[in-house]
């Protein structure tokens, strides 16, 4: 099998449109925008044979109908959301098989951010490398706003995504991992791989380079989101907030709370 290529395409201020391709074909994951992905194609000299969908906010699904114009491209995307323009409706535990670019998905339901977001796990690229594609669930060292679903729902959405392998390539929709650290370091100060990751991300940052994809591995390190369990963080929440942490979900709650009004 060929090699598989991911590519983040810059879209918006801080979108990612991520193209995976065999070097002929290729997916496009929620492109919110269609003039970048198009010229991306057209650079590489890529064919576009499927577009993937995670929810239905309009910087992840507003490229479609302009990508689609004329072309016989199926479109996947969550069973729970009203989308137009889908074609194949998932859910929990649906496969995703395409045969150009080669590329086998596993969908898990994670909500949270909206009610019916789902996310693409591909268990093993050909080098066998696993790889997820979690649009605004999970971010590098943060997860996304709670528009829709309860904190419970997202907090057993990121359990979700946390117990994938840890070498996992996690392919995030937004270039937030600065801001995010910086909320980080916050709640858990004397973390040194935090700590450490603040420096590399600020330098790839400073030559334009993208922070993504993040690892599993390295978020449970590093991201507060996966870490409320974690005494050091409920100790923070404690002093800044003044409120007694009973549990990891009263913690992830009030985490989330406090990244809200966070500047
Ligand atoms: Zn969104």
């Amino acid at each position: 099998m060929n090699a598989l290529e991911y590519v983040p395409v810059p879209a918006f201020e801080d979108n990612y449109i991520w193209l995976v391709s065999d070097g002929r074909h290729a997916v496009a994951v929620d492109p919110g925008e269609a003039a970048p992905v198009r010229a991306y194609l057209a650079k590489r000299g890529w064919q576009l044979s499927a577009i993937l969908l995670t929810h239905h906010h309009q910087d992840h699904v507003g490229g479609v109908a302009d990508l689609l114009n004329g072309q016989d491209v199926p479109v996947y995307g969550p069973a729970g959301e009203s989308i137009e323009r889908l074609t194949y409706r998932l859910k929990s535990g649906d496969r995703v098989s395409l045969v150009e670019p080669a590329l086998e998905f596993r969908v898990l339901d994670v909500p949270g951010h909206t009610s019916g977001h789902i996310a693409y796990f591909q268990a093993a690229d050909p080098a066998g490398t696993p790889h997820v594609f979690c649009g605004d669930t999970l971010f590098a060292c943060g997860c996304g706003r709670l528009f829709e679903g309860t904190s419970a729902q997202m907090l057993k959405s990121l359990d979700e995504l946390a117990a994938l392998p840890g070498d996992t390539q996690v392919h995030c929709a937004h270039e937030y991992t600065l801001s995010n650290i910086r909320f980080a370091l916050a709640a858990e100060p004397d973390n040194l791989a935090l700590q450490a990751w603040r420096d590399k991300a600020t330098a790839l940052r400073e030559r334009g380079v993208p922070t993504l994809p993040t690892t599993i591995g390295h978020e449970k390190a590093v991201n507060p989101f996966l870490r409320a369990d974690q005494p050091a963080i409920q100790t923070t929440l404690a002093e800044q907030l003044h409120e007694s942490v009973l549990d990891r979900l009263t913690a992830f709650t009030l985490l989330r709370e406090w990244k809200n009004r966070f500047r």
